[in-house]
């Protein structure tokens, strides 16, 4: 039977339908069962759950959005609770398939020929083949847009690319990596599926993050790659191509990091109903009881307009500075949120043991990725004002 989070404060989950609200279930049984009880530990070691990969993605989770692989039609109301369900377990779970999912297999998805989505998705979704998305570099993050140094030349048959990518998720073990690069030709950004075993391609581990620790980050390097013709994104063109793939990944980061406020929250909330001072459980103080309604607060709003943004994509009104919104607004909410559930579980909320710790330093990522908050400000401002201010 389904049973509502109490931090889903106005239910927002009873808009989904019953198909959806038992996928949800399913989902919130294993990161429950399966998840929670380990990841802490992998966590503390920096390592990834490879023997979890393929029980998770049997819960369907890298299916939903792609007519090619989804076992039912199904929302983005409901996608979206997805992601914020695994994030509210672990981020580190819910960046993979953000990766897997949303950044290469919705590359593939939005910007790849009716071949490579039969060809790639099915494999994709199963595990069978691991993707990650190769767009920042050690000199190009927040202007990838036009500052990518990575080539790609025209020769014969194949693409010749060169360059390097700094922060790659999932591609110390990928089997493919999608590789955003300019056209020498005509200076365009293009994208390539590019496997990885493939001669003069390198991926070196990014260590000793404060964050999201599981998550496998690579610097990779590109030394005259060949790729051939057919392995091209059939309709990445430009980065317009590219951004229509970012307005959708930065919705479901939105939702993650309301899964990660919750996550926090729900810790602060059981803790505080344990711990006694002044002779009376915490939660009995005003001021704490304050602490949580704000947090409260935050995650309902944030839901509301994530929910919003979801619905507009069914609709097909949502645009980049709509799901730039809710990334940047969500996401600093969230940092908001986890600082004072941290806060309200005294030290302990500085023990990876007591949970909020976790949620604490995992937030500091998801605020930067797919964009900053000043960035995704900027994509918003644009379409306030008519003027593009990033230069
Ligand atoms: P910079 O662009 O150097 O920005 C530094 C600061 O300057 C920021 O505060 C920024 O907002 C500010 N700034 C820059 N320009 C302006 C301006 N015009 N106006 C105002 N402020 C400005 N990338 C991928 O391609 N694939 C991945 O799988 C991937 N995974 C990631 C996972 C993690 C854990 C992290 C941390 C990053 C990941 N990234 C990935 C990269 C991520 O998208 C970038 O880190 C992000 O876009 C910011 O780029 P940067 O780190 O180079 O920061």
């Amino acid at each position: 039977p389904f049973e509502p989070l109490a931090s889903d404060f106005y239910g927002f989950e009873t808009l989904l339908n019953g198909q959806e609200q038992d996928a949800l279930m399913r989902i919130r049984d294993y990161m429950e069962g399966t998840v929670r009880p380990v990841i802490n530990d992998y966590w503390e070691r920096a390592e990834f759950p490879h023997e979890l990969i393929g029980s998770f993605l049997e819960t369907d989770v890298a299916r939903f959005p792609f007519a090619e692989t989804r076992p039912f039609e199904n929302s983005a109301v409901f996608r979206g609770l997805v992601s914020m369900e695994m994030a509210r377990v672990d981020a580190s779970m819910a960046t993979f398939v953000g990766v897997q999912e949303g950044l290469a297999m919705g590359s593939i998805s939005v910007c790849g020929s009716q071949e490579q989505r039969d060809t790639w998705l099915p494999k994709m979704a199963s595990g069978e083949v691991i993707g990650a998305f190769g767009l920042t570099e050690p000199l190009s993050g927040s202007d990838s847009a036009r500052g990518l140094r990575t080539t790609a030349t025209r020769d014969g048959d194949s693409w010749v690319l060169n360059g390097s990518k700094r922060w790659i998720g999932n591609a110390t073990f990928s089997d493919i990596t999608i590789i955003w690069a300019k056209d020498s030709a005509d200076d365009q950004v293009k994208g390539f599926l590019v496997e990885t075993s493939s001669p003069g391609y390198t991926a070196t581990k990014i260590d000793r993050k404060i964050a999201l620790r599981p998550v496998q980050n690579a610097d990779i390097v590109l030394d005259n790659v060949v790729v051939p013709e057919r392995m091209r994104l059939a309709n990445a063109r430009s980065f317009r191509d590219t951004a229509k793939v970012l307005r959708l990944t930065r919705a479901a980061v939105a939702w993650s990091s309301v899964g990660v406020a919750v996550g926090a929250y729900e810790a602060a909330v059981a803790y505080a109903k344990e711990r006694e001072q002044f002779g009376r459980k915490i939660a009995e103080h005003q001021l704490v009881q304050d602490l949580l309604a704000k947090c409260l607060g935050n995650i309902t709003a944030s839901m509301a307009m994530c929910v919003r943004v979801s619905q507009m994509l069914d609709e097909g009104t949502q645009r980049d500075e709509h799901s730039a919104l809710a990334k940047g607004f969500c996401t600093s909410r969230m940092r908001e949120t986890v600082a004072w559930a941290r806060e309200a579980m005294g030290g302990n909320g500085i023990v990876l043991d007591y949970e909020a710790a976790r949620f604490f330093a995992d937030a500091e990522a998801l605020y930067s990725y797919e964009g900053t908050r000043e960035m995704n400000s900027l994509i918003v401002g644009r379409a306030i004002t008519g003027k593009a201010a990033f230069v």
